[in-house]
């Protein structure tokens, strides 16, 4: 995708401005991100408070923000079942307001609470017939849970446009995924010379027409320092040097691929 100055314009499909760390700085970031050539950044839900403030920065720049509200596994891992059940009641209302839910999904990583995994796995299946009562896309987290996360999606019977954030399965995950129809979005571990060898694998296996990029700032930088979305054009450069393709036909397929999230 090109401005009209004929710049390439770029998307950071997944970040999160709307957390308390960085929120009274976002006015700032997006500017920045703006000035970058960047035409559309994506908030990733947490919690019903971020919400808030993810409406906030809509009303500011609503060509520029798109909404994604959900509750994440580890909010779902931290708050009480009373907590979890009014979140998901509000969402079931609130929901309706945002471009799509999520994030929601599975994170069984060894530093996570596994007391709290049928807690994740009830809050995941909750959020997909959100979803699909909305007619919303769904943003996913998935962290060493993929095999149960596809055919979790898969008994809900999900038949609407979802990606999966910062994807770091298997090239067969990858595979399983994309028989969904899902998007799979990367972060800039594929630019860390030496390390993330299986995701570069991965990335170079996925078609374009499934392909995403993200900062998931404030977190996952892959430079020194802060990460926020005014680096992506430095993510797609690297991707397309990676893929072998030109700039120009990465950022056209992948504003392509986003539209169903705007
Ligand atoms: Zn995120």
């Amino acid at each position: 995708m090109n401005d009209s100055s004929g710049a390439p314009s770029f998307i950071d499909a997944h970040c999160h401005l709307s957390d308390e760390r960085v929120f009274s700085e976002s006015v700032q970031l997006i500017h920045r991100a703006h000035q970058a050539g960047v035409m559309k950044i994506m908030l990733g839900g947490l919690e019903p408070d971020e919400w808030d403030r993810q409406i906030q920065l809509r009303t500011q720049y609503p060509s520029l923000i798109s909404t994604s509200f959900g509750l994440h596994p580890w909010w779902v891992e931290k708050l009480s079942d009373a907590e979890i059940a009014r979140a998901l009641s509000r969402l079931r209302v609130d929901g309706v307001q945002a471009n799509a839910i999520g994030e929601t999904g599975l994170d069984f990583h060894v530093k996570r609470d596994s007391a709290r995994f049928g807690a994740q796995r009830a809050a995941f299946l909750a959020q997909i017939e959100i979803a699909e009562g909305l007619k919303k896309p769904l943003v996913l987290h998935i962290v060493k849970a993929h095999a149960e996360a596809l055919s979790i999606v898969k008994y809900a019977k999900f038949k609407g446009p979802l990606m999966v954030h910062s994807f770091s399965g298997s090239i067969e995950e990858a595979r399983e995924w994309m028989k969904l129809g899902a998007l799979l979005s990367f972060s800039g571990g594929v630019l860390v010379p030496g390390k993330f060898l299986k995701v570069k694998a991965v990335i170079q296996s996925v078609p374009l027409n499934h392909l995403l990029l993200e900062t998931d700032a404030p977190d996952q930088g892959w430079r020194e320092g802060f990460n926020e979305p005014s680096l992506i054009p430095e993510l797609y450069q690297g991707v397309a040097s990676l893929l072998g393709v030109k700039l120009e036909l990465l950022t056209q397929k992948l504003a392509e691929n986003f539209r169903v999230f705007c």
